[in-house]
């Protein structure tokens, strides 16, 4: 009955992964799946997660179902940590937020959601993206589409370009945006260009999807999500995607939340329930473990403190990491200029190297980097960045 269909590739980035790890040398960089690994190599589990756990008291107990859109707590300390704790928008009750299962979760619920209220609208992703956002917006109906993002041979972004293109949409079309630490380049628009873009986004009655993965692996909590801030008081109708995989380090917990900011507090209200249909439909309602645990880390005062604490401890290794990747390479090799390395910030850098010397990496150096040339910074640590800049010497020489 179903030997028509497709053999499913898998996906590239785990795929290559895999190839890591069956790689035998003892020398091995992995530097392809976004994960934070600390120093030491190791996924790291938070003291905050530890505490609110040991506080929750181990597995031994009921398992209801939670509600349909989420614990309230949780979706509370959403909307605190998106939309910031004096938010307007959040006051006058114009924003409608579910407990999503991750951020993709949050992508899936939303991209539903625009189809069901504008079946004849598509999106637009920036070039280059991420592949999964293709894949999820054209799983729930959506033509997707590109804008002018980044040079990746000019190591810059096409802003001018970008703005060009967004003119030209029909209206009510979609956008996705990452406010913060953008994935694949690691490049972000500035405060200055985020408030040239939001009034084109305006005058073209265009839908921003902001997608945040990364909040607080840029500049800080509070200012990663600043460009979605600035979009909710500049009284923009808009989706905002946020997850807690990276910053709490709860890959597996798939904790996430969707929030859309609306006009009224009885559009985010219409709008919340449509929400809800949409999930009673996909998974009914979220897992409840990982929600307690987000929800009280981020509402416990102490918890909340020491999560901030941990945040900037992981947003300073990859800050040290990259200047010293940057200072290893421009070392090795006089005239190579690595500031993309330090002016592209969260998890990820664009390269720029090609398909040739991304081959010989992996082939001669055992070095893992997708095929775009993106890297994931914390896999890099004390143990392997002189090995990495030197191989990646070596590739360039
Ligand atoms: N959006 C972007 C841009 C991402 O890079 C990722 C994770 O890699 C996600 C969303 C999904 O996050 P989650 O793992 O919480 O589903």
């Amino acid at each position: 009955m179903f030997e028509h269909l497709e053999k499913y590739a898998g996906d590239p980035i785990f795929r290559l992964g895999d190839e890591f790890h069956q790689d035998p040398r003892e020398r091995k960089v992995n530097l392809t799946v976004g994960l934070y690994y600390d120093d030491a190599g190791r996924i790291p589990l938070l003291r905050s997660v530890q505490q609110a756990e040991a506080r929750l008291g181990g597995e031994l107990r009921p398992r209801p179902y939670l509600p349909i859109e989420g614990l309230p707590a949780y979706r509370s300390a959403v909307q605190e940590l998106v939309f910031g704790a004096g938010s307007e928008a959040v006051r006058a009750g114009r924003v409608a937020t579910i407990q999503s299962v991750g951020g993709t979760g949050a992508l899936k619920v939303g991209a539903d959601f625009l189809h069901a209220a504008y079946p004849d609208s598509h999106i637009w992703i920036s070039d280059p993206g991420w592949d999964n956002h293709h894949a999820i917006f054209q799983g729930a109906g959506i033509a997707t589409h590109t804008y002018a993002y980044y040079d990746s041979q000019g190591q810059s972004l096409r802003f001018e370009r970008m703005l060009e293109d967004l003119r030209a949409l029909p209206r009510h079309s979609f956008v996705l945006l990452h406010p913060c630490c953008h994935n694949p380049t690691g490049a972000d628009l500035s405060r200055e260009q985020w408030q040239a873009l939001i009034p084109v986004l305006a005058a073209g009655e265009l839908i921003p999807f902001m997608d945040m993965a990364y909040q607080g692996f840029g500049r800080g909590l509070d200012e990663d999500a600043g460009p979605v801030r600035a979009m909710a008081d500049a009284g923009l109708t808009f989706l905002a995607a946020n997850s807690f995989s990276k910053n709490l380090s709860f890959y597996a917990e798939r904790c996430g939340g969707l929030s859309v900011v609306c006009g009224s507090a009885d559009e985010a209200e219409r709008v919340q329930g449509q929400l809800k249909a949409i999930v009673r439909r996909i998974y009914s309602n979220p897992p409840m473990h990982g929600g307690q645990v987000t929800a009280l880390v981020m509402s416990d005062p102490e918890l909340r403190a020491l999560w901030e604490d941990e945040v900037a401890e992981m947003r300073a290794r990859i800050a040290a990491v990259r200047r010293q990747a940057r200072e290893q390479l421009e070392a090795r090799l006089p005239g190579y200029d690595a500031g993309y390395l330090t002016e592209q910030q969260g998890m990820f850098s664009y390269t720029g190297l090609s398909a040739a010397q991304l081959h010989a990496l992996r082939a001669e150096h055992g070095v893992y980097i997708i095929d775009s040339g993106r890297i994931s910074v914390p896999g890099l640590n004390t143990r392997n960045i002189d090995y990495f800049t030197e191989a990646m010497a070596a590739v360039l020489r």
